[in-house]
């Protein structure tokens, strides 16, 4: 499928083969994160239905398509806007990857997943976070959220009016 590997390769700005996914339904306006706490580190794995992030899923062809695809990847880049882990825990971006779903042959949905790691200097100060994913993908309507972390496993959806997440 030349025009998925376009796709794919276009989209990324480090792209790895992903390996493995949260189970939930491909649902349009709904974004996933786990995130979890551990020592110093925050790992955190956004999964992004493709037609919020672009606007359509399928190959770009036009300019336009090309760059939704290229402004999508700067966003997502900017980990520390995307999460703005509490500034107290002094967390700086360890890394940060963009990468797509395999798709299965004939899907008309895509999914991206955003990865991201933090290094915190203090993490016993860390007691949640604010996401900047709504201002980035303004389509986006609800993140759920997933969270592991020394204050314990807790779940809760946010959205563009309740963007803030405590442990
Ligand atoms: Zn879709």
């Amino acid at each position: 499928m030349p025009c998925r590997r376009s796709l794919l390769v276009l989209a990324a700005c480090c792209l790895q083969m992903p390996t493995s996914f949260a189970q939930h339904a491909h649902e349009h306006g709904v974004a996933h994160l786990q995130i979890a706490v551990e020592g110093h580190t925050v790992e955190a794995s956004f999964d992004l239905p493709g037609h919020d992030l672009l606007g359509f899923e399928h190959a770009p062809v036009s300019d336009a398509e090309k760059a939704a695809v290229a402004a999508a990847g700067e966003r997502l880049k900017q980990a520390a806007e995307i999460l703005r882990l509490s500034p107290a825990a002094q967390c700086t971006v360890a890394d940060a990857t963009f990468e797509t779903e395999t798709p299965e042959a004939g899907a008309e949905h895509v999914d991206f997943v955003a990865r991201y790691r933090f290094s915190c200097a203090e993490p016993a100060a860390l007691a949640g976070f604010t996401t900047g994913l709504f201002k980035a993908f303004p389509s986006l309507g609800e993140l759920a959220v997933q969270s592991q972390t020394p204050q314990g496993v807790r779940e809760q959806e946010l959205t563009a009016s309740q963007p803030e997440y405590r442990f």
